[in-house]
């Protein structure tokens, strides 16, 4: 009986460790965080290198899965590492999902607004949610999470949701961030983090060519690397994407993204616009509080879709998944 309980607790000690271990950690003390590719080897995954830095002394690498778009942090130790330019890991992993990913964003670089990747497979039922946390003063839209959290409670837990952050966000809303890792942390939701660029800088007077990441002296570098630094010092992982503040680029600024192994993300059904979403479709709402249409409109699609929820003929999807399938087996 004594034994019995001893394995029992050394079970629950195991478990909550595990659990533990799960939960992102912050790293508040990063230095010489940079832009850094190359090849993880680690039987039977390789992953591709895109970040160094240290922390507290330690040194740790921003690691992709090229099969899953999955990304995480680790320490170098673990792997067998042969570092390489950008262009020659897009050659090294060219058949995989990320980098085919990667070259589509290039193709679709040429127009001014939505530039990027804007759906995901039409054979899915369901949509992907993105919702973007541009700089305001408003408190985060929290009716967004208890809504999709409510309504596939039966069917999808977590709820995957993707959203865009900035940094300036980040520095307004510490509570506001907490009670989205709350969330996260309970399993209520899994949250794929999208860099949203630092600044966000918008003019009202300039035209499209020359304003948000176009505006004159933008620096690219500081807009992606302290954004993705922000992020991890608030305890959240850096995905491989990126949305363009006001969906707004031109093909140089799109290759200097895809130059940092990231993936622009567009969308196909801006709801506030009145874009109505198809089947795979990635929906863009804002949650920062200055868009209540859109988040109105999101709530009745959702409302519209109770059946079908149930019956799990709509979804949302993991942004990861959605963009990841459709390069699957090519
Ligand atoms: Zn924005």
């Amino acid at each position: 009986m004594k034994q019995l309980l001893q394995f029992l607790s050394l079970l629950v000690f195991l478990l909550s460790a595990t659990i533990k271990s799960n939960a992102q950690a912050e790293y508040k003390k990063i230095t010489g965080y940079r832009a850094y590719y190359g090849w993880a080897k680690h039987a039977p995954q390789d992953w591709m290198i895109l970040r160094e830095f240290v922390n507290d002394g330690k040194s740790y690498l921003l690691l992709v899965n090229p099969q899953t778009l999955e990304t995480k942090i680790d320490e170098p130790g673990f792997y067998e590492i042969k570092p390489m330019t950008i262009d020659e890991a897009r050659v090294f992993f060219k058949s995989t999902p990320y980098v085919k990913a990667l070259q589509k964003a290039e193709k679709q670089s040429l127009s001014t607004q939505d530039a990027g990747i804007e759906s995901g497979m039409p054979k899915q039922t369901g949509i992907s949610l993105t919702a973007d946390l541009c700089p305001s003063h408003k408190p985060l839209d929290k009716v967004i999470f208890t809504s999709i959290i409510a309504e596939f409670k039966k069917v999808e837990q977590p709820v995957p949701v993707a959203l865009s952050v900035t940094g300036i966000w980040m520095r307004q809303h510490p509570q506001d961030l907490e009670w989205l890792k709350k969330l996260q942390g309970e399993h209520e939701i899994y949250i794929t983090w999208i860099n949203h660029s630092f600044n966000h800088r918008v003019s009202a007077k300039l035209p499209l060519k020359e304003n948000f990441l176009l505006e004159a002296g933008t620096n690219i570098n500081y807009e992606v690397l302290e954004t993705e630094m922000a992020m991890l010092k608030n305890g959240l992982m850096p995905s491989v994407f990126f949305r363009f503040p006001g969906l707004v680029s031109d093909k140089e600024l799109v290759y200097q993204i895809t130059d940092f192994g990231l993936i622009s993300i567009g969308t196909d059904a801006w709801l506030a616009k009145g874009q109505q979403p198809q089947a795979g479709s990635i929906v863009l709402i804002h949650g920062n509080g200055n868009e209540p249409v859109g988040v109105n409109d999101f709530i009745k699609l959702l409302k519209s879709k109770t059946q079908s929820i149930a019956k799990k003929q709509w979804l949302l999807y993991d942004l990861r998944e959605s963009v990841d399938e459709e390069f699957q087996g090519e």
